[in-house]
């Protein structure tokens, strides 16, 4: 099982939901989040910082250098590896998959009086249809898709 927590970002404005792959890394690692609000804030530094469409997550290398060869993993890796193979990363496709798929769940429960088959497609339509936007819009984990 994969830990999962809502972090908020540096300005408060927006939560993200993450996931830790393996539990490897603990929240600790990631030091910071931005948002597209407040990114700008973020001093760019390739060395510890992923981007994904405007949201920035800086992490504490030396830390999750640490985890990794606790558990035998390779540490010769950059930031980028923490967020694409999933060990600090959203949980999903994008920092608000969690919200969408509640909202979707709320919104078409109604069907489930009519058809639980059609409330079943409608969901699953609805979500592709999402999951399609975030491809299109750029985002990473969308992209393999
Ligand atoms: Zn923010």
């Amino acid at each position: 099982m994969c830990l999962q927590q809502s972090r908020a970002c540096l300005c408060g404005r927006r939560r993200a939901y993450l996931s830790f792959r393996d539990n490897v890394l603990t929240p600790e690692i990631l030091r910071a989040l931005y948002c597209p609000e407040c990114s700008s804030q973020a001093e760019w530094n390739d060395a510890c910082m992923v981007e994904d469409c405007g949201w920035i997550l800086e992490y504490d290398m030396p830390a999750a250098r640490f985890f990794l060869q606790q558990r035998g993993l390779n540490t010769e890796v950059g930031p980028d590896f923490l967020f694409d193979e999933g060990y600090l990363s959203w949980q999903g496709f994008s920092p608000l998959d969690h919200e969408v798929n509640s909202e979707l769940h709320q919104r078409l429960s109604p069907l489930i009086q009519k058809s639980l088959q059609e409330y079943m497609e409608a969901l699953k339509s609805e979500w592709l249809a999402y999951v399609a936007t975030l491809k299109a819009a750029g985002w990473r984990k969308a992209q393999h898709i």
